[in-house]
This record gives structure tokens, C-alpha cells and sequence, in this order.
């Protein structure tokens, strides 16, 4: 870790957690727990009068929406584009009477021009609700069923149920002999083997890059390139790689300002649940084994002063669909849960740090308090839905429409953390050209608000719990699953509209569907109709916002265009110097020899923990090392990211659009060393060229780096 990597972590410490002026997302969204009363806005100050506030996602058997662009848009949509078929008559000199026929649903609409032009709806025949109804029957009358696996949903089984039931669509709770539109694993992509058709609810390698230390480390290189967009992430430091680094810098922090007294909340790596998670106020706290016992994890910066409810500390738990990666498409859902803690909040001291029900707000930690509150109703107990929250903070005069649209802009960034790892995972596994499935997968994100109502981030679950039932101590000691009200209101909701927007035969929303009430609850109404849909697309609805930070993943397609063998996750030598040859980035002053000891030496430290790697090789993660060592040897006067923003227009420049089919081509036989291989190569130490300098990546041994293959997978616990 270079010094001044040092200083400016000391600083960011020292710094954070005051207010941080940062952009956020122009949304005109409905912020939930949001009315178009409350929605706020620079000129229309936040409602504080609870009464004239209406949830978005409770069923108020009313249109909720704003009265706003979204809905004049798709009623116009309706009455005048070309999802109308107009079959004109009685045509007369003052103006004529046309009738249009709504395709498909029998619609009559009928209208009529005026002198000056324009037309008038004169009469309809049908309302709405009438229009949909035909139009979903008619549609179900064409369409088979879509058909879901739901062989392997483990816990998440009553929920989709319901969704599928509510769809109407097809289950085969035992598998099916042929091929199922929808498959849906309670844990991996990998929790069937051999689909080669349909889509799958997960993605191969989220588990893997979601996982502490590989989270850490993906945000940790965006924070190098853009620190400020990157500041939501508290510091962490990588067990027990980065222990020295982290005592170090707390000595250090604490020498500069005696009166700074942070704290540090340890965290293993494959943790969930809260398992194994303590606080301390002093690096020799921290309970490292050595050798083949030493734990794996992140220490982080414990964020001191959460916003509180009730006085007692709270998080979110929001839901995030990736809906696909190319091209990256991002929901939100509007509904999501918080979860309380169940001990009056007090900043740490000695005294409270092993305070678990105070700390913590993992349910399944504080379901165990006698203090939890079960409560069917939304907006009390120990569990809430986010829209009640958030109701609550505006009804105070807090501005929610803000608080939302840092949320998105968190949610867009983190998965942009995350995405260039995952395309390295999903080619791979889903080769292109090969029959495969496509993926999506829902995602839970966990989020604090600060006192300053700046939101953090801290961590991601891959397999976010589903149940719709909670644990109950029905008899002193005797527990059972109850169904939890909140629960089901939110996690079928969120099913049933990844499902609707993953429907094989549906792909975008007919303009019908936005004419209804929105409603985000799960119940249909009587007459069937199913509400309009919780999720929300925030990518690339905002593209145009954070396009600019998607710089590790054009790093990542250069990767991949040089890994040649399908299937493979990592660079072998020869592969990396055709990627310097190709992209003309060695001269007298950069040799191949010192092109192979930079290869060496990087591929070394990223991998040399891997006693069981079965490839060996240069990973992605080595890789963006790699590179920002050449776009600093190149560039040398710019700053960091103008340095990896020229490099990668060389590059790319240097690649036409064909010539990754030849480089595929050449590079078909150099596959990365073995492993037994790797350590006979030459020219291991060079004095010339140690390690990049400077080198910017703290981390040095990427041991979590290696692919986990299926069988080796250890089943993530939900959470
Ligand atoms: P797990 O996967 O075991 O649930 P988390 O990272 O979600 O691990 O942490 C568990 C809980 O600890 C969180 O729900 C939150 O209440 C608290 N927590 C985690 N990180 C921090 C932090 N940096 N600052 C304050 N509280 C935290």
C-alpha cells in the first residue's frame, strides 16, 4: 500500500461520516412511501401532514401515481400511436368521425375532429379495467403457460408458488423431462446442471463475488478510480492479508487526533446471519489465527451514529434485480423491508460492544430477543416495510425524495462494482455461441442510513431470504413457522414481478399494463387483474448518469478477448503478451522479457495462496492490476483514471472490431500455464522490475480469486 494511499485513507477516516455533498439521481420515480403530495421536489417542499400521504406500495384500490409524465405518456400512448389500428368513417366536410379499434382487445374508441384539427374522444364504449381484463384473457387464451422448474427453490417455494399461481402459469415442483422456461435455485446457477435453454434466477459467480473480501476488493478498485462516487462503502481492510496495513493506519489516525476513537466491526468472509461478527476499538482486538486457521474476512469501519427510529438502530433490506448483464439492466424494488434492532441504540463503548440486539440488525440475531415485536401490521414490530419507514421520515419533514435517489445511485454503482467479475464468470459458464441459458437474479442489498441520512453500504446477499414465514416461539422453547404478513407482502411482490419481467413472451410492457392502479402489493383483485409492477428500472434509465464509471469493465472486455479458450477465467502468459503486442504496448524501454517478469510477478502475488487452484494463470482482478501499472508507466503525468482512460482508448483503438475473432483464433492453444508449470518459469525475480510501482492495489494475494468450481461450492446459507 503506497503512502499516499495511507494518507488519503487517514483522511477519508477522519472525514467520514460528514455530510458528503454528492450527485444524486434525478428520479421521477414515486419515491415509496411517497404521495405525489409528498413527492419532493426543490419546489414542492416534502408534505409533513401524514394524512394526505398515501404508500405507493399498499393497495389503496386507487391510482396513486403521479399525476405526472409517466401516465400522460402511456395514456397517450394508447389514444394515439400505432398500437391503434383507425379504420375512419363517415367522413364529412366539417370534420369527420373516426373510430379506432384498440388492437387486439376489441376497443372501441371513437373520436371525432374538430375544425381546427384536432381530435376529440367522443365516446368509449369500455373503461379500462374492462380493456385489460380482455386483453390478459385473450393473450392467456394464445399463449401456453410458462413453465418454472421448482425443483431446487428451497425456502423461497411459497413464494413463488403464490406468483406463479397469481400468473397463472405453469409449476413443475419435481423438475420436467424437457426443457422449463424458468428455472428457479434456491442457492447457484449451478444448482441444476446441463440447461442449455430458458433462463435461470441466478447468475454463475455471484456467489463468489458477493462474498466479503471479493466486494470489498471490487469497490475498493472503483474507490482508486472514482473515490468520490465510491464513498458509501466504509473502510475495510482484507483478513489477514492487510492486518498490518490496518494497525498501522489506525495507530497512525489516532496518533495525528488523540480525540478520534473509531471503531471496527470484524466480519469472516462466508459469514451471514451475523455469524461470527464482533466490534473493536483496538487492532489488537481482532482475533487472528495463523497459518491454515487464519480467518479470512474484512475489518471495517463501524458506522457510530445510524440514523435511529424509535431509538433503535434500523437497516434496509431493498431488493435489486439484474434483469441481464449485456446489456446491464437494473430494477429497483419499490417495496423493501427494514429490520430493527431490538436495544436502545447507544454509541459503542467498551462497555456496550458485545451488544449484539444492539448493534446488529440481522433478524435472525434479534427474532432470539425477548424484545422482538411480531406485528402484522406494516409499520410497527421489529420488521417494517420500507415504504412505512420512509413515510415516517417524511412525515418529519425529512427529504425522502433525496434519501431514494442516493439509494439508486448506490445500487447503480455497486452493481457497476460487481459487473466486470461477473462477465468474467458468465463467459466462462454460458460460452457465447454455445446453447446455454440466460440469467438474472434478484439481489438483496443491506443499507444504513446514517444520522445525516446519507446511506451506506453494507454488503450484498446473493441469495436474499425469500420465506414468507417467520421463526415464533409459539411455547416456551418450542418454535415454529408462522406466516409473517410483512414478509409476504413485500417478497411475493417482488417474485411475481421478476417473473412477469422475465416472461419469455412478454418483453416490454404493454402500454395497457401502465394504465392501471398502481398498486405494489401481491393480492390481485377480484376480478384477477394483476397490479402494475413494483419493480422499477433504474439502469439504463440513468445510464446517461454513471456510464462514465463503467471503466473496469471495458478493462474486462479487453480480458476477455484475449483469454481465447471458451471456458476459461484466467490469462496464461502467452495470452497476455499478445495483449501487449496486439495493443503495441512494448518498445525499447518496455521489453518482452520485462512484459513476462510483470506477468510473473503479478500473476505470483494474486495466486500464490492458491494451493488448490486448479487454474493457474492471471485473473481479472491481477489483470486491472496489470493494467493500471501500464497506464501509469505510459501516461505518467496524468492521474490515475486519465491514465486508464487513455490506455484503454490505445487499446481499443489498436483492437478493430474484427480482430478479437483472430487473437480468439491464435490464442486457442494457450490456455493458461498449469499450475506445476507456472512455478518451473523463469526469470521469477528481477531485480529491474519488482512489483509495479506504485502499486496502487492494497490487496497483493487474491486467494478468494480462484473459481469455485460446482461440486467444491459450499452452499451459501440465505439471508
Ligand atoms: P451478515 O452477512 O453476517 O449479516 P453484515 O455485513 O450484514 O453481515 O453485518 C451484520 C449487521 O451488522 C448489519 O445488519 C448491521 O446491522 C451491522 N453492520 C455491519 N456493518 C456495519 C458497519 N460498517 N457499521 C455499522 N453497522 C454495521
Amino acid at each position: 500500500m503506497s503512502d499516499q494511499y495511507v494518507k488519503v485513507q487517514v483522511e477519508q477516516m477522519k472525514s467520514f461520516g460528514e455530510d458528503a455533498e454528492k450527485e444524486g439521481v434525478d428520479t421521477e420515480e414515486q419515491v415509496p412511501g411517497s404521495s405525489p403530495s409528498a413527492s419532493v421536489s426543490p419546489d414542492h417542499p416534502t408534505s409533513t401532514d401524514a394524512s394526505s400521504t398515501s404508500l405507493p406500495c399498499k393497495q389503496t384500490g386507487k391510482s396513486r401515481s403521479k399525476p405526472g409524465r409517466e401516465d400522460k405518456r402511456h395514456t397517450s400512448d394508447v389514444a394515439s400511436q400505432g398500437s391503434v389500428v383507425s379504420s375512419e368513417k363517415n367522413l364529412n366536410r366539417l370534420g369527420y368521425e373516426r373510430t379506432l379499434q384498440v388492437k387486439g382487445t376489441g376497443k372501441i374508441l371513437q373520436r371525432k375532429s374538430e375544425p381546427n384539427g384536432n381530435y376529440v374522444t367522443i365516446h368509449t364504449s369500455k373503461n379500462i379495467e374492462e380493456m385489460r381484463r380482455e386483453e390478459g384473457f385473450k393473450l392467456a387464451k394464445k399463449r401456453r403457460p410458462v413453465t418454472v422448474d421448482t425443483s431446487k427453490a428451497k425456502t423461497s417455494l411459497e413464494a413463488l408458488k403464490i406468483s406463479i399461481k397469481q400468473l397463472k402459469w405453469k409449476e413443475f415442483p419435481l423438475g420436467r423431462r424437457t426443457a422449463c422456461d424458468i428455472y428457479w435455485h434456491g442457492v447457484s446457477f449451478h444448482d441444476n446442471e446441463n440447461i442449455v435453454s430458458g433462463q435461470v434466477n441466478k447468475f454463475p459467480g455471484m456467489i463468489e463475488m458477493l462474498r466479503k473480501i471479493n466486494l470489498s476488493r471490487a469497490v475498493r478498485t472503483m474507490q482508486e478510480l472514482f473515490p468520490e462516487e465510491y464513498d458509501f462503502y466504509p473502510r475495510s481492510w482484507i483478513l489477514p492479508e492487510e492486518y498490518q496495513q490496518f494497525t498501522t493506519q489506525i495507530h497512525m489516525v489516532k496518533e495525528k487526533d488523540a480525540t478520534v476513537n473509531p471503531t471496527f466491526i470484524v466480519k469472516p468472509d462466508g459469514g451471514s446471519q451475523g455469524d461470527g461478527i464482533y466490534l473493536i476499538r483496538d487492532p489488537s482486538d481482532l482475533k487472528l489465527m495463523t497459518g491454515s486457521q487464519a480467518k479470512q474476512g474484512v475489518v471495517q469501519e463501524y458506522i457510530q451514529k445510524p440514523l435511529l427510529i424509535d431509538k433503535l438502530k434500523f437497516d434496509i433490506r431493498l431488493y435489486v434485480l439484474i434483469k441481464s448483464l449485456e446489456p446491464l439492466e437494473i430494477y429497483i424494488a419499490k417495496e423493501g423491508l427494514t429490520r430493527f434492532c431490538t436495544e436502545l441504540y447507544q454509541e459503542p463503548s467498551q462497555k456496550n460492544l458485545s451488544h449484539v440486539f444492539m448493534h446488529l440488525t440481522n433478524y435472525s440475531l434479534n427474532v432470539h430477543s425477548g424484545n422482538f415485536v411480531h406485528s402484522d401490521s406494516q409499520s410497527t414490530g421489529s420488521k417494517r416495510t420500507l415504504s412505512s419507514v420512509l413515510y415516517r421520515l417524511a412525515a418529519k419533514g425529512v427529504d425522502i425524495k433525496r434519501v431514494w435517489s442516493d439509494i439508486i445511485a448506490l445500487v447503480i454503482k455497486t452493481v457497476i462494482a460487481v459487473v466486470p467479475e461477473l462477465r468474467v464468470y458468465y463467459q466462462a459458464d454460458i460460452p457465447p455461441g454455445k446453447p446455454g441459458p440466460t440469467c438474472f437474479q434478484i439481489l438483496g442489498f443491506d443499507i444504513l442510513l446514517m444520522k445525516n441520512l446519507k446511506p451506506v453500504l453494507l454488503e450484498v446477499n446473493s441469495n436474499p431470504s425469500m420465506r414468507i414465514e417467520h421463526e415464533q416461539e409459539v411455547a416456551p422453547g418450542v418454535f415454529e413457522y408462522v406466516p409473517s404478513p410483512v414478509d409476504e407482502e413485500v417478497k411475493v411482490g417482488v417474485i411475481r414481478d421478476t417473473l412477469r419481467l422475465m416472461d419469455p413472451g412478454h418483453k416490454k410492457p404493454t402500454p395497457l399494463d401502465w394504465l392501471s392502479a398502481e398498486k405494489c402489493n401481491h393480492h390481485q383483485d377480484e376480478t384477477g387483474t394483476l397490479p402494475s409492477l413494483c419493480l422499477k428500472q433504474v439502469y439504463p434509465k440513468y445510464s446517461k448518469q454513471f456510464n462514465y464509471l463503467r471503466l473496469v469493465e471495458r478493462i474486462a472486455a479487453l480480458f476477455i478477448r484475449f483469454l481465447g479458450v471458451k471456458g476459461n477465467m484466467r490469462l496464461g502468459p502467452t495470452a497476455f503478451r499478445t495483449f501487449i503486442r496486439t495493443c503495441k504496448l512494448s518498445g525499447s524501454n518496455f521489453t518482452m522479457a520485462s512484459v513476462d517478469i510483470l506477468y510473473i510477478d503479478i500473476t505470483r502475488r494474486w495466486s500464490g495462496a492458491t494451493p488448490d487452484s486448479r487454474e493457474a494463470g492471471m485473473g481479472l482482478q491481477a489483470f486491472v492490476e496489470a493494467f493500471f501499472y501500464l497506464a501509469a508507466r505510459r501516461f505518467k503525468s496524468l492521474a490515475l483514471r486519465e491514465q486508464v482512460v487513455s490506455l484503454l482508448e490505445l487499446c481499443e483503438s489498436q483492437l478493430g472490431p474484427q480482430s478479437g475473432v483472430e487473437e480468439r483464433r491464435s490464442l486457442s492453444c494457450s490456455r493458461a500455464l498449469p499450475r506445476t508449470v507456472k512455478t518451473q518459469a523463469p526469470c521469477l525475480a528481477n531485480p529491474q522490475l519488482s512489483s509495479p510501482a506504485p502499486l496502487r492495489r492494497a490487496a497483493s494475494q487474491d486467494y478468494r480469486h480462484q473459481r469455485f468450481k460446482p461440486r467444491s461450492l459450499r452452499a451459501n446459507v440465505e439471508n
